[in-house]
């Protein structure tokens, strides 16, 4: 599980400065997704091999009854609650205000690990710039410049080494052979997972809820359909470790990006009888993001009139366009219809995430689509396209080494990833084309 981090301070002291620059390389990749929002408040960010999840809070007044500033209360809580650690921003210009006091009380009484961070201290010297937040009580303080980078690498490498020393020991590795594909079921609440989950598993899941080992956030439950093992990542119910809040909503975003990066699968549920809602796509982006295989279901198919089902198709084709490379499946949960043919395009999604493409094989079909188009003309030269290789799985990446490959246009870009796509099958799985020029 990725450890999770939370930033919380008052408007203005610097929170989405830092995370901007947390997850800096993860922006790039999602940036040129057209038609995609994003909830600018979860992202993922890595340290060298250590993936972590950070979540921005807007500006936070605890004690506000109502309104936006209630509403922005209530994230930070949620926040706080789902956090492995919390960095608690403070303005170093600007020093300690009654408000950081306010704020200083609410995290002591969640019994979060925080660390308390002094940004904007560029060119000023820790003695001088951390001096009153001792008043705090909350340790030394960190001193960074989230907008310069200084101290900001220390920063989170000591709150991901914090986090991994909170959590309870992980369980061994999971072993894929035995139990086959590990399959994320993610949707907004109502639309049907737990009646999925009880319609695949049955009693099966009662025996997996009473195996030892249950200090986990997520709940890895066996189950076999149609002579082949799968397992469920069930996230759904599952209560975190020290309770500091009760109300913690039923969605959860961090439990789901949590599965959504555990999975080889993911299952997007939609509701049928519903509109397609922003809460569908922003799920829909976290998993692109990570590039995971996708399967799309659509729950509740039963009782709608063909008039009504086309319906559906038509929003989900326009709201959801970004996904078309995923399958659909059209079921119902409850009556347990679809339910094989769902699997199946679980199976389709997962054998191409993991696809092997030899060097060969990928170079032969790079030439039949240059010999069905060629690339245009930049200026005087044509991009001359040699090899492709495969540069990585799950998704795959196709690398194509030539020269003058940055006059490949984006629409070209996309005709190559389609050639490739039909030539080998690969449905369901995102797929990165990689241009690298000799010189
Ligand atoms: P948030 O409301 O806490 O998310 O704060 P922002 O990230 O939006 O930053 C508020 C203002 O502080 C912006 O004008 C930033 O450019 C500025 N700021 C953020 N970090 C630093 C820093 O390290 N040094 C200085 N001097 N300004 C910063
Ligand atoms: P979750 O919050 O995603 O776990 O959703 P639930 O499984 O709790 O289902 C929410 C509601 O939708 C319940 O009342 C279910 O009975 C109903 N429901 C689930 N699947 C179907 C379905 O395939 N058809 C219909 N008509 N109702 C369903």
């Amino acid at each position: 599980m990725k450890p999770v981090i939370a930033l919380v301070g008052r408007p203005n002291v610097g929170k989405s400065t830092l995370f901007n620059r947390m997850t800096r390389s993860r922006d790039a990749l999602v940036a040129d997704l057209p038609g995609l929002t994003r909830d600018r408040h979860y992202g993922e960010g890595r340290m060298g091999e250590r993936p972590f999840l950070v979540i921005d809070t807007g500006g936070f007044e605890p004690v506000a009854k109502e309104g936006i500033m209630h509403e922005m209360a209530l994230q930070t809580r949620q926040a706080v609650a789902e956090a492995d650690v919390v960095m608690f921003i403070v303005d170093g210009r600007q020093g300690l205000t009654p408000h950081d006091k306010t704020i200083t009380d609410f995290l002591r009484k969640s019994g979060r690990k925080v660390m308390l961070v002094v940004n904007k201290s560029e060119g000023m010297k820790y003695t001088s710039v951390t001096a009153e937040f001792y008043e705090l009580g909350m340790g030394d303080p960190y001193v960074i410049s989230a907008a310069h980078g200084d101290g900001v690498l220390d920063l989170v490498n000591e709150a991901i080494d914090e986090a991994v020393t909170l959590r309870p020991a992980e369980e061994a590795e999971f072993d894929p052979a035995d139990h086959g594909v590990k399959i994320a079921l993610v949707g907004r609440p109502n639309v049907g997972k737990s009646t999925l989950i009880n319609t695949l598993v049955g009693e099966q899941r009662v025996i997996a809820f009473d195996m030892p080992g249950t200090t986990r956030d997520s709940i890895e439950v066996p189950f076999e359909k149609n002579g082949k093992n799968y397992t469920l990542i069930d996230t759904a119910g599952i209560r975190r470790r020290g309770k500091v809040f009760e109300a913690i909503e039923k969605f959860s975003v961090v439990k789901t990006l949590q599965s959504i990066s555990e999975a080889n699968v993911v299952v997007l549920m939609l509701d049928a009888q519903l509109d397609i809602s922003e809460q569908d796509a922003h799920i829909a982006g976290f998993i692109l993001e990570t590039g995971r295989a996708l399967v799309v279901a659509v729950n509740k198919w039963d009782g709608l009139t063909s008039d009504q089902r086309d319906q559906v198709k038509n929003d989900i084709d326009r709201k959801l366009d970004f996904l078309g490379f995923a399958e659909m499946k059209f079921i119902s949960a409850l009556k347990g219809t679809g339910i094989p043919q769902l699997l199946k395009s679980v199976d389709t999604a997962y054998a191409a995430a993991t696809a092997k493409l030899s060097t060969p094989r990928l170079t032969r079909a790079l030439q039949e689509a240059i010999e069905k188009q060629e690339p245009k003309r930049k200026g005087s030269t044509r991009p001359k396209m040699r090899y492709a290789h495969q540069g990585g799985q799950n998704p795959p990446i196709i690398v194509i080494h030539g020269n003058a490959l940055d006059g490949i246009t984006e629409p070209y870009k996309r005709y190559l990833e389609k050639h490739f796509r039909d030539t080998f099958d690969l449905i369901g799985t995102p797929l990165r084309i990689e241009l690298r020029s000799g010189k």
